[in-house]
């Protein structure tokens, strides 16, 4: 059974997720603001496989929650409940660090698919062993190194320059793409839609961020990058061996 936790002030919208939740075999829980839900998770350390996280909440937001679990090391999955058509809401939760976004008001059944699918691609992340999965849409290593730099799929970790960086779903699926992708340039959209099935309208600069933080966990400068090229005019290239 999964631990799902709600994170959502209206308490109507609150139950209804919970009651379909808890139908399709979910445990579910319910946090009324960012405060109970950063305490549940962090000083609790209540166990939870996803968080579904609304923006607009009394006290500190989505954005903020999201900011401070990320930087106290907390990893949990997260699919953030946005404004409809507010790009600068997708591109602010990606920025904290949220794995996937769902515009309100929102279908049940396609809620339910989003949290399913976060809770099978972490079950892929940190469950299969390598060279188990048989699924198609896991075609990068799970394990893959180059000049000295080693991306831990599984672990969701980056190791470089004797460090180890923790990778959300999102970065992690991109690093995939890219490293699938080796020595051909990759376009924004092509990422946009393929790695994070965004609707072609959300700006590309949700890319560009999620790049500098990738370059900053790999390249020697990242001001100059080697192995994360920026193709101009098109998007990016990553080069192993450059
Ligand atoms: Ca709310």
């Amino acid at each position: 059974m999964s631990r799902v936790l709600i994170v959502e002030d209206e308490q109507h919208i609150a139950d209804g997720l919970r009651f379909n939740l808890e139908a399709e075999g979910h445990d579910a829980m319910v946090a009324p603001d960012g405060e109970s839900a950063l305490r549940m998770l962090l000083v609790e350390r209540q166990p939870v496989d996803v968080l579904i996280l609304d923006i607009m909440l009394p006290g500190k937001d989505g954005f903020t929650v999201a900011s401070e679990l990320r930087a106290a090391g907390e990893y949990v999955p997260t699919l953030m409940l946005t404004a409809r058509g507010s790009a600068e809401d997708v591109l602010r939760g990606f920025e904290a660090g949220a794995d996937d976004y769902l515009p309100k008001p929102f279908e049940l059944s396609i809620l339910i698919a989003r949290v399913n699918g976060l809770l099978r691609r972490r079950r892929w992340n940190e469950h299969d062993p390598p060279g188990s999965s048989g699924t198609s849409d896991t075609p990068a290593p799970d394990v893959y190194t180059f000049a000295g730099r080693t991306l831990d799929f599984t672990a969701m970790q980056v190791h470089a320059h004797d460090k180890s960086h923790r990778l959300t779903v999102m970065e992690c699926d991109l690093l995939r793409y890219l490293v699938k992708n080796a020595n051909q340039p990759v376009s924004r959209r092509a990422i946009l839609q393929e790695v994070w099935g965004l609707p072609e309208g959300v700006d590309t600069r949700a890319i560009d961020n999620f790049i500098v933080r990738l370059r900053r966990y790999i390249e020697d400068g990242p001001a100059a990058p080697k192995f994360l090229q920026t193709v101009r005019g098109v998007g990016y290239r990553f080069v192993p061996r450059p």
